[in-house]
């Protein structure tokens, strides 16, 4: 094998080492993302579980009021009672004070019943803190542990960027630049070696008189099927 080719090999192992960390590193993006939407979808029910109880809490004190109201009526009419002189007046008192008693016995129905409601809000809301508040420390370990993860793959990026660098400028200007360019088109891999007279990657023939300016050269050449670059490797 001509030693350019032999140089380019090895580049284009850092190389491929380099896409597998950048592969890894793009990976942890949709991870924190899932996390955040996960996290969002919680303080969101959560915020409607206390708008929910905020709700039931002002009708509760509406009625709460009412009652109140139709207790002073109640006593009023009452007290009125008390102090009926004439049989004559005494039927409509009586009739006030029994129709202020159904006002409030409807109003405590009413009551009891947004009193459940208001505890089945509350129970839904302190739920959905807790749900909330474990998922925020369950989160906070996980990106830590992906901060960590993304620090690493840095570094290790760093370093086999430095190591294939330096193998590159063991190799021909004109070659490596001809390689970049075929690997700028998001190819991984860019060199192939020619597989019984065809290209290693699409298996097209390379013409008989190109095969032989490779095997006198040494040179690479560009595959007419996929535009990758096949080299001989006796
Ligand atoms: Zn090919």
């Amino acid at each position: 094998m001509h030693p350019d080719v032999a140089a380019l090999l090895a580049v284009q192992d850092d190389d491929i080492i380099i896409h597998d960390i950048e592969t890894t590193l793009a990976g942890l993006r949709p991870r924190l993302d899932a996390m955040a939407a996960e996290r969002d979808r919680a303080v969101s029910s959560r915020e409607q579980a206390r708008k929910i109880a905020a709700s039931e809490e002002r009708r509760r004190q509406e009625v709460a009021a009412r009652v109140s109201q139709h207790r002073a009526i109640f006593e009023k009419n009452q007290a009125a009672l008390n102090h009926v002189t004439s049989m004559r007046e005494a039927p409509a008192a009586t009739a006030q004070i029994e129709q202020a008693k159904r006002m409030i016995d409807e109003d405590e129905l009413e009551l009891a019943s947004i009193g459940r409601h208001l505890a089945e809000a509350n129970r839904l809301v302190s739920e959905r803190e807790r749900i909330a508040s474990e998922l925020d420390g369950v989160q906070a370990q996980a990106r830590d542990s992906l901060a960590a993860d993304q620090a690493r793959l840095e570094d290790s990026l760093r370093a086999a960027r430095a190591v294939r660098d330096e193998k590159a400028k063991k190799v021909p200007r004109a070659l490596l630049s001809k390689y970049d360019r075929i690997r700028s088109r998001k190819r991984v891999h860019a060199v192939f070696a020619l597989r019984g007279g065809s290209c290693g990657h699409c298996d097209t023939t390379i013409p008989m008189q190109r095969r032989s300016i490779m095997l006198t050269t040494g040179a690479p050449e560009i595959c007419e099927g996929c535009g990758m670059m096949v080299y001989v490797t006796e």
